[in-house]
């Protein structure tokens, strides 16, 4: 595709970021409009899994975060009472080998910052709500609530679960309340005491799951993540909640589990959305990536994966077409098996909970997969 189209990616989060370094590196031409005033160190963690770190190495971020993150020497699933190890997959050295790359476990603003900082400065413009998106043949139309308005030659849709970027693409449609919440909490590892904790288990429960993680080499920081039945009657993006609440729901858990909740200082509390599968992801010179496209519950630790592979794929697929409308086929085909696999696999939360090889999910390189279906 021309590097002169003005390409606007609409939301620089995980997704959108990647794709935008990945382009100007090509030699497009991309601007990226985020609704936020400024990024805020939200209380979470995140899996970087192989898969990701490999195109973080593409975009030279992996050595950066690789040194930040904690490599755990495992991923391991135990049961939520009696603490039976059910399933432990090797990562560390061993991971490392089979997948390509390793595996690391990381405050998601640290992610958020490596993957931004291989954006060029000046490119994002904060501030900048899309409210609406229209598109007159060769050009495409962009209207902030802010009341300003921009001019697109292509428009990626990077912009999370409630895009509104989708609704031009597919339709209207609404992010869908799955009827759990995450609780999250971040706090001193210190504070724990004497408890020797496992680098990253997941403690599986009848109706809920517990994950705990650390999320720096240094062990000073501890994180909890959470999937609990609930209800959502919030407009807001999450709220803080009481720790009683959360013990409540972890009743009859391990020990160790109730006191790293009970240690907590400061929880908060997400409702886990995700959207029902669309067709398609592109329409005309609109096309749509990471959660915007197919949004999932959390449960195999990779919406951002499949967004950061997304954008790999999308900016090949670029780059080797001779316009849109063929990029945007290739990128279809590429992508939309695998994601549709991991949507499923997410929404049945049953991944590594057993004996199983990931190698079909951590052994996916993005940058190097031969496109197509
Ligand atoms: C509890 C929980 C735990 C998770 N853990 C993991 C994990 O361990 N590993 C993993 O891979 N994934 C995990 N995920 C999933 C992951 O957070 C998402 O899949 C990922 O953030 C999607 O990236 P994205 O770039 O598509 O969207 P986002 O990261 O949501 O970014 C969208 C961006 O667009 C902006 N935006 C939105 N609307 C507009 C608009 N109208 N105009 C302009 N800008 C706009 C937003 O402000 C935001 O910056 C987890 C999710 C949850 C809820």
């Amino acid at each position: 595709m021309k590097r002169e189209t003005p390409i606007a990616v609409i939301g620089a989060g995980l997704g959108g970021a990647t794709v935008a370094a990945l382009l100007q590196r090509d030699g497009f031409a991309v601007r990226l409009y985020e609704q936020a005033r400024a990024f805020e160190r939200i209380g979470a963690g995140i899996h970087v899994s192989a898969n990701v770190m490999k195109v973080l190495r593409h975009l030279d971020a992996e050595h950066r975060l690789s040194q930040i993150g904690i490599h755990p020497d495992s991923f391991t699933s135990r049961k939520w009472d009696t603490g039976e190890v059910l399933f432990e997959l090797p990562l560390g050295d061993a991971g490392e080998q089979k997948y390509g790359a390793s595996y690391i476990t990381v405050h998601r603003n640290d992610l958020h910052a490596a993957i931004l900082e291989k954006v060029q400065p000046g490119t994002i413009e904060f501030g900048k709500r899309l409210i609406d998106v229209k598109s007159d043949g060769a050009a495409t139309h962009l209207i902030f609530s802010d009341g300003s308005a921009a001019d697109a030659g292509m428009v990626i849709g990077a912009d999370g679960v409630n895009s509104k970027v989708r609704d031009a693409v597919a339709g209207p449609s609404k992010s869908r309340f799955v009827g759990a919440v995450a609780h999250r909490a971040i706090y001193p590892s210190t504070l724990l005491g004497d408890i020797e904790l496992r680098n990253c288990t997941k403690w599986w429960g009848p109706n809920s799951h517990i994950l705990i993680y650390y999320i720096e080499q240094s062990r000073n920081e501890i994180y909890l993540v959470t999937s609990a039945k609930g209800e959502w009657n919030s407009e807001a993006a999450w709220e803080f909640c009481a720790r009683e609440e959360v013990l409540r729901a972890f009743e009859g858990f391990h020990p160790e589990v109730r006191k790293v909740i009970e240690t907590a200082q400061e929880l908060t509390k997400w409702p886990i959305l995700d959207i029902n599968p669309i067709e398609k992801w592109s329409e005309g010179n609109l096309v749509l990536l990471g959660d915007a496209g197919h949004a999932m519950t959390p449960y195999m630790a990779s919406g951002a994966a499949m967004a950061i592979e997304d954008a790999a794929v999308l900016a090949r697929c670029l780059l080797q077409s001779d316009d849109h409308a063929a990029a945007f086929e290739l990128y279809e085909a590429s992508r939309m098996p695998r994601v549709r696999k991991v949507q499923k696999i997410s929404a049945e939360n049953s991944f590594l909970r057993y004996p199983a090889d990931p190698a079909w999910v951590f052994g996916y390189d993005a940058v190097t997969v031969p496109l197509g279906p």
